[in-house]
C-alpha cells in the first residue's frame, strides 16, 4: 500500500470513531474527543472551570446528555437522540413531561428547505430545551390535537472546558498560531475534517525540523478560543500570525478567508500555495465575522489569521445539516487540504524577516556609497514608474519595511518592484551592515 493510501486510511478510521460523539461547549464528549487524538499527537489536555471570567464572557457550566426522544400517543419514539446526537438542542436543560402540540412546537426545529436533513441547533446561554427533526419527520408525526412525552436526560452543571494544546517549538522563538474548534457533535465538515486535518498535520510537523515555532489549539469555539487568550494573554500577544482550520473535508474547490489585513504576510504565503497548486480557488472577502479569528484577530491581540477552506462554513448546502455527514466528506479530500496546509507550513516556515541594525529614523546612505552625490529631486515623471524603479527606490522600500515583521514577499507586493530588485537590495544592506535576519 502507498504511504498516501496508508494516511487516508488512518483519516477515516479516525473520522468514523470521533463521528458519533457528542460533543459541545464542553463535557465528556470533548475530553475522550481529545484523548483519542492523544493516541495520533502528545497533546496537552487542560481544563478552565466553569464560572471563570474570562474578559467579557464566563465559561459556562458543563453540559452532558445521556439521552433524550419524543414518543407519540402510542408510546412509539418518533424522535431519539440515541439515533443522532442532533436532535436535541445543544445545551439543552433536562426535561420530561407530557406537552400539546401547540405546547410543543416552541421546542421542534427543521429546515423547510432541506426537508430531509435534521437541522443543528445550540441554545448555549438560554434556559431552553429543544428538539431538531426533519421537516419531512415533522410533517409525518406533528400535528394539532397529538399528545406528546418529551425526556431529556441532561444535566448542566460547575465542571470545566477542555482544550487541547500542543506546542512545537522550533529554531526560532517566533510563533504561529494554529487553531480548530471541537465543538460540533455529528457534523463532518464543520468540523470533524478541521479537527482530524489539525492532527495530521500535527503529526507531520511533528516529524519536521521548523524554523519557527507553533502552536497548536483544539478548542471549543468561541468561549475555548477567548478563555485561552485570556489563560495565555502574554504569550498570545506574541504570535506573529494565525491559521484557523475549519470545513476542509468538502467536495468543493478550495477557498480562503483573508486575514483583516488582507496583505498580511500570511494572506500572500497562502495565495502563493494555493496559485501554485494549478487548482481553481475561490476568495472571499475579509468580514468580522467567521470562526476564531473574531478573537485572535480582535484589537487587544491583532494577530493576523487566514483559513483555506473546502466548502467553507455558511456556503453550503448541507451546513450545520444532518447531510454533513461522512457520506460528504472524503478522507481523500481531507488528505488533499493536509497537503495544502503543509504546503503553506513550508512557505510560512522559509519566510525571512529582515530588520534594521538601526531601526529609528532615516540611514544616512550617502556616507556609504548607496546615495547619488548630486542630491534634490527632480520632478516625477508619472508615465514611467515613480518610486519603484530604480535600486534607490528599492533600498528606501527595504529600510521601510525592515521591522522583523514584513516577510519580503510583502516587500515585494507592496513596493509593487521586481523580486530581483528587492532580493539586491537586501543583499547591498545587508554587506553594509545595515540590516540583518530577524
Ligand atoms: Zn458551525
Amino acid at each position: 500500500m502507498s504511504k498516501r493510501s496508508i494516511v487516508t486510511n488512518e483519516i477515516r478510521q479516525c473520522m468514523e470513531l470521533l463521528f458519533p460523539i457528542s460533543r459541545s461547549l464542553t463535557g465528556i464528549g470533548n475530553r475522550k474527543t481529545l484523548k483519542i487524538l492523544q493516541d495520533i499527537v502528545p497533546l496537552k489536555i487542560k481544563e478552565y472551570p466553569s464560572g471563570q471570567e474570562v474578559y467579557d464572557w464566563v465559561i459556562p457550566k458543563e453540559w452532558n446528555i445521556k439521552d433524550g426522544w419524543i414518543k407519540n400517543s402510542q408510546g412509539e419514539k418518533i424522535v431519539d437522540f440515541k439515533k443522532s446526537n442532533l436532535h436535541v438542542v445543544g445545551y439543552s436543560q433536562p426535561v420530561k413531561g407530557k406537552l400539546t402540540f401547540k405546547e410543543l412546537v416552541p421546542h421542534l426545529h427543521y429546515k423547510e428547505n432541506l426537508p430531509c436533513a435534521v437541522p443543528y441547533r445550540t441554545s448555549y446561554y438560554n434556559d431552553y430545551w429543544g428538539f431538531c427533526v426533519s421537516y419531512d419527520d415533522f410533517k409525518k408525526y406533528f400535528r394539532e390535537g397529538e399528545k406528546y412525552e418529551v425526556f431529556i436526560d441532561s444535566n448542566l452543571e460547575d465542571g470545566s472546558l477542555s482544550l487541547g494544546e500542543l506546542l512545537i517549538p522550533g529554531k526560532k522563538n517566533d510563533e504561529f498560531l494554529i487553531s480548530t474548534y471541537i465543538c460540533h457533535p455529528s457534523l463532518a465538515n464543520d468540523n470533524l475534517s478541521g479537527i482530524v486535518l489539525t492532527t495530521f498535520l500535527a503529526k507531520k510537523m511533528l516529524e519536521m525540523k521548523l524554523n519557527y515555532s507553533y502552536r497548536i489549539v483544539f478548542v471549543p469555539e468561541t468561549i475555548g478560543a477567548v478563555a485561552y487568550c485570556k489563560n495565555n494573554e502574554d504569550a498570545m500577544k506574541k504570535v506573529m500570525a494565525g491559521i484557523i482550520i475549519s470545513c476542509v473535508g468538502g467536495p468543493g474547490i478550495f477557498s480562503l478567508k483573508p486575514s483583516f489585513e488582507e496583505k498580511s504576510f500570511v494572506d500572500i504565503a497562502a495565495r502563493k500555495v494555493l496559485t501554485a497548486s494549478k487548482q481553481e480557488f475561490k476568495e472571499y472577502e475579509f468580514v468580522p465575522q467567521g470562526s476564531d479569528e473574531r478573537q485572535y484577530s480582535s484589537p487587544g491581540f491583532r494577530i493576523p489569521c487566514i483559513t483555506i477552506c473546502r466548502d467553507k462554513y455558511c456556503e453550503y448546502d448541507y451546513y450545520h445539516t444532518s447531510l454533513d455527514n461522512l457520506d460528504f466528506v472524503k478522507a481523500e479530500n481531507i488528505f488533499k487540504s493536509i497537503e495544502m496546509h503543509m504546503r503553506l507550513i513550508k512557505e510560512i516556515d522559509s519566510l525571512k524577516f529582515y530588520e534594521r541594525t538601526e531601526s529609528r529614523c532615516e540611514l544616512q546612505l550617502g556616507k556609504r556609497g548607496l546615495y547619488p552625490k548630486i542630491g534634490a529631486l527632480n520632478r516625477i515623471d508619472h508615465e514611467k514608474k515613480p518610486w519603484r524603479s530604480n535600486e534607490l527606490d528599492a533600498l528606501y522600500w527595504v529600510l521601510f519595511y525592515a521591522d522583523g515583521k514584513t516577510s519580503v514577499d510583502q516587500m515585494i507586493e507592496r513596493s509593487q518592484m521586481n523580486k530581483k530588485q528587492i532580493l539586491d537590495a537586501i543583499k547591498k544592506l545587508e554587506e553594509k551592515k545595515l540590516l540583518q535576519k530577524k
